[in-house]
Order: C-alpha cells, then sequence, then structure tokens
C-alpha cells in the first residue's frame, strides 16, 4: 500500500487549501530588533509576529479534533490549559512540505484562489513524522496551538 498515494487521494477528495507560513530562520525580519522579552512587534506586516523572514505557501490538509488528553501530552509545556479551551485539532500534511514547530498554519477565505482573510491562525506544536514500513516519512501528523491573529497578519498574507 503506498500511504503518501492514499492521503494525496483523501486529500483530493476531502482535504481543502490553507495556507502554510514558512519561517527563514537565517534571516530575521526587520522587526525582529525592536523585541523586547520575547515579545514580537504585534503591528508588523511582514512576519506574522515569527520575526523572521517568511515564505508563503499554499498546502492542501484536513483536520480532525486532536483527543484533548493526547494533544496535551503531546505538546507537553507549549500547551497551557487555558490555551486548549476545549478543542485541538490535528492536521495531517503530506511529506513534501517537511512541517516544522513553530511555523503557521493559516485558516483563510479564498477568492478567486486567493487569500483573502485569515479565518483562523495556528502555531505547530508538533510536527510528528509518520514513517512507513520501509523508514520513508509518508506523511506528518501535525498539533497545533490557536493564536490571536495580530493586526499586521493580514496586510502579511496580501
Ligand atoms: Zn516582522
Amino acid at each position: 500500500m503506498n500511504i503518501r498515494k492514499s492521503l494525496d487521494n483523501i486529500l483530493k477528495k476531502y482535504g481543502y487549501d490553507l495556507i502554510y507560513i514558512r519561517r527563514d530562520k537565517r534571516f530575521k525580519c526587520s522587526c525582529y530588533s525592536e523585541r523586547s522579552s520575547g515579545q514580537t512587534s504585534s503591528s508588523c506586516n511582514k512576519c506574522f509576529g515569527t520575526g523572521y523572514k517568511v515564505a508563503i505557501e499554499k498546502i492542501r490538509s484536513r483536520r480532525k479534533i486532536a483527543p484533548l488528553t493526547e494533544s496535551l501530552v503531546r505538546a507537553g509545556r507549549n500547551y497551557e490549559i487555558g490555551n486548549v479551551s476545549g478543542t485541538a485539532f490535528l492536521y495531517f500534511i503530506q511529506h513534501d512540505v517537511k512541517p516544522k514547530k513553530g511555523d503557521i498554519l493559516l485558516e483563510v477565505e479564498w477568492k478567486n484562489g486567493v487569500p483573502f482573510k485569515i479565518k483562523e491562525k495556528h502555531f505547530i506544536s508538533i510536527a510528528d513524522p509518520k514513517h512507513g514500513a520501509g523508514g520513508r516519512i509518508e506523511f506528518y501528523q501535525v498539533y497545533v496551538k490557536y493564536d490571536t491573529e495580530r493586526p499586521g497578519d493580514e496586510n502579511a498574507l496580501t
């Protein structure tokens, strides 16, 4: 059984498009120097508050509501009880996306194939690679942490 192909078929039928914000940690965003005590500039309209240069990618995925206990255990200290508020999501992401902890997933509204409104913003807290029988990575299970949108985010998207 080819798991990569199976997931590809599932996502074609049942998945939807979302935005993957990939940080390039080699390049700091111009807002980086303004950071104090780990806080990024909330008004930065380039980096979604990550503090780094970012690339905006369109990916296909689907999600399910993650069992809360599992999410808590897996995410360890990244989750605080107050942030979970009953719902945690688990995304299924294809192997070639190579998701990384700290990158961002955006649930968006699309208009003519272009994202024009952010509905939800999630930081990746765990990107768990699932290996097949041959040892290669077949797909990722990605656990996320909800984040409130920053004022500059819509600008960063468009
Ligand atoms: Zn920035």
